[in-house]
């Protein structure tokens, strides 16, 4: 039988439960579809392996995951240790090191959930956002002299290469082509930043040529904002660099009803190494460790890497089964305004998922 070899990283906080919840939820769906396994292997890396052994993940960490078909992810974040440290430490040396590029985050007001935004019907937001994930504003180029003295100076350089621009353009272009809307919105900021954002401007112009199917726009980031407020439906798939991408996903989840609920995949397109795919929320120190925690964000990350992988029927099975726990506010954890606990929900799902 067909097995596939899943890394989970729960990593920090809330990760620890709502990562054995997508094990569970992915473990339901094999054994209902048929035809393969999975076969997880859990590293305990993050904050408690950082206490103990002063960093986030060995030194050698990448090696032990690159021979896995996928990695699930669940946070990088300790309320003792600096979020710089623990992200840089773990999260994005993975990102970077498997060159996982392309950033997708899909939006949708699932059944049953009660979005903020109360002229917006379920069936105008429908989005998908596709964030550069190897450079730009994150590139981590910079430095800080003077350290403690008043002349004190830092800087954090934006890095965009033709080449990195040009791919997630390229990749944003494709998934727009595939999705029955063919609409791209290309988000930038050329007014203010007058170097890189020209460029990126410049080089959607050009990859546009190559796809004649696809409408597409331009949007500054700042009247992104507004819009996805104001005319949610005018909007399709989008891409933006690495900044403005990570703050328009976190609105984009809040617009859906929840952060718990929105997930992510970190996408090596070209497939070299492993992709990796996590709820976009972080830690949850408020709720960590309560059973609280919403597993929604983390069983759709299932369905991507499903998706992924190939095995569409369960993906689709999965997603099905989703739909109908967000369909009952029973099940709503308290971030949707409900009382269900994260083991409530995910055993629900599984049930769902042998029914479906
Ligand atoms: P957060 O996502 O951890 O929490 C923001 C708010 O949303 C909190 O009130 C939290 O309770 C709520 N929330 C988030 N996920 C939820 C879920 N599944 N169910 C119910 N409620 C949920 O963001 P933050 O507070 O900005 O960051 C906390 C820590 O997490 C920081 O250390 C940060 O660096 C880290 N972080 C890591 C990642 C990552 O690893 N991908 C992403 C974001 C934040
Ligand atoms: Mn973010």
């Amino acid at each position: 039988m067909k097995k596939y070899k899943i890394a989970a990283i729960p990593g920090d906080g809330i990760g620890k439960e709502v990562v054995p919840a997508g094990q569970q939820a992915l473990e339901a769906v094999a054994a209902a579809v048929g035809g393969y396994q999975f076969e997880f292997e859990v590293f305990g890396w993050g904050g408690d392996w950082y206490r103990q052994h002063g960093q986030m993940m060995p030194a050698d960490g990448l090696q032990a995951l690159k021979g896995a078909d996928a990695i699930l992810f669940g946070s990088a974040g300790d309320p003792d240790i600096p979020d710089h440290i623990t992200l840089w430490g773990l999260r994005l040396k993975i990102c970077q090191g498997f060159d996982q590029y392309a950033n997708v985050r899909p939006t949708r007001i699932l059944p049953g959930i009660d979005g903020p935004l109360k002229r917006c019907r379920a069936q105008d937001l429908d989005w998908v956002i596709v964030r550069e994930n190897s450079e730009g504003e994150y590139a981590g180029v910079g430095g800080r002299a003077h350290q403690g003295h008043p002349i004190e100076v830092a800087t954090d350089v934006s890095v965009m290469t033709r080449v990195g621009v040009e791919r997630i353009i390229r990749y944003a272009f494709r998934l727009a082509q595939s999705r029955p809307r063919r609409q791209l919105t290309v988000v930038t900021k050329s007014n203010a930043q007058r170097h890189a954002m020209v460029m990126w401007d410049e080089v959607a112009q050009e990859v546009a040529r190559d796809f004649p199917d696809v409408h597409w726009d331009k949007e500054l980031v700042d009247a992104m904002t507004a819009r996805m407020v104001n005319r949610p439906a005018t909007i399709d798939t989008v891409v933006a660099t690495n900044l403005h991408a990570d703050i328009l996903s976190d609105l984009a989840a809040a617009l859906a009803g929840s952060l718990g609920i929105a997930p992510t995949g970190n996408i090596d397109p070209e497939r070299r190494y492993p992709s990796m795919f996590e709820p976009i929320h972080g830690s949850a120190f408020d709720i960590m460790g309560k059973g609280l925690a919403n597993p929604v964000g983390t069983f759709w990350s299932c369905v991507m890497l499903l998706d992924h992988l190939g095995e569409q029927a369960s993906a689709q099975r999965l997603m099905r089964a989703i739909e109908r726990v967000t369909q009952d506010t029973s099940l709503h954890t308290r971030d949707l305004g409900g009382t269900a606990t994260t083991a409530a929900v995910t055993a629900a799902l599984c049930r769902f998922v042998a029914e479906a």
